[in-house]
């Protein structure tokens, strides 16, 4: 069932003939009216759901993919950070996990030896626009070239993955995301790690939600916060490191690994985003900000 209700799969819609009106002589005229509203509800509701089912196919974004292997996909926002991202490397690695780095161009630009580390390392690197706007609340050419500008940071990357500033999007931008062939990846678990929660909670928020093809957001670096002290990653590396170490019956593979082994699961992604909480974040400095503590 999609958000309205409307059967997706599969749908028979039939005329419910239990309603009294059915069997009641007298009020033949009623019925009469009733039955010559219902099929046009009926296609109403057919019409709708093929619409639902259009959208998702063609413009639905990915948020896990339907497998019953114990598989997910780990992913990091806002990045590369110079001294987070390399931890986080690190833990991956004692782990064997892999991993996909959605990054900044602005940020690939300034730290390009982080960006080949990540990749000479084996993990996925997607694009997560320029500097962070909201997209719905850009015009269409910023958003064009906000895309374009990172993409060629990345070096013009074959396999395009896209996931959206603070998870917003609207049917003009993903009209522009279709265009420039971006796939877009969300996620099903959301740890909350922009919110200055320990280890243990950041930790519990994933195994609460988590289950085989999960995508899983994190961040090795914040662009903006709420409070300039939430930008320390301390606690989301120790819980990355936590959950891997406990959950060793999984496999941890990047976005496209996960996306071959599995059906992806889509949805017609709307959310156009707050701009007065946007407006209030604080912007992150990396080069000064707290970071993580020695
Ligand atoms: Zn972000």
């Amino acid at each position: 069932m999609d958000h309205q209700g409307v059967p997706l799969r599969g749908a028979v819609v039939t005329p419910d003939r239990s309603t009294p009106a059915m069997h009641d002589a007298p009020r033949a005229p009623a019925m009469h009216a009733m039955a010559m509203l219902r099929p046009r509800r009926w296609l109403k509701r057919v019409a709708a759901a093929c619409r639902t089912r259009l959208q998702a196919r063609f413009l639905g974004t990915v948020m896990r993919v339907e497998t019953g292997e114990p598989i997910a996909a780990l992913t990091f926002d806002d990045g590369p950070h110079p001294r987070n991202t390399p931890r986080i490397l690190d833990v991956l690695e004692r782990h064997q996990a892999r991993a996909t780095f959605f990054m900044l161009g602005c940020n690939v630009e300034r730290y390009p030896d982080v960006v080949a580390e990540v990749r000479r390392r084996g993990h996925a690197i997607g694009n997560h626009s320029w500097d962070h706007p909201a997209f719905p609340h850009v015009p269409a050419c910023e958003r064009r070239r906000q895309l374009a500008q990172t993409d060629q940071a990345l070096g013009r990357p074959t396999l395009r993955l896209f996931r959206p500033p603070f998870g917003s999007l609207d049917g003009r931008s993903r009209l522009d995301l279709l265009r420039a062939r971006h796939q877009v990846i969300l996620f099903d678990v959301q740890a909350e790690d922009w919110l200055g929660h320990p280890a243990g909670q950041l930790v519990e928020n994933i195994r609460r939600d988590m289950r085989p093809g999960s995508i899983i957001l994190l961040h090795d670096a914040l662009f903006s916060a709420e409070q300039p002290e939430y930008s320390c990653r301390r606690a989301t590396i120790d819980a990355v490191d936590q959950l891997l170490a406990t959950m060793s019956d999984y496999s941890f593979v990047t976005v496209p690994e996960l996306l071959e082994r599995g059906r992806p699961e889509k949805t017609f992604w709307v959310n156009p985003g707050d701009p007065e909480w946007i407006g209030q974040l604080t912007r992150i400095d990396y080069e000064t900000d707290a970071a993580i503590a020695e």
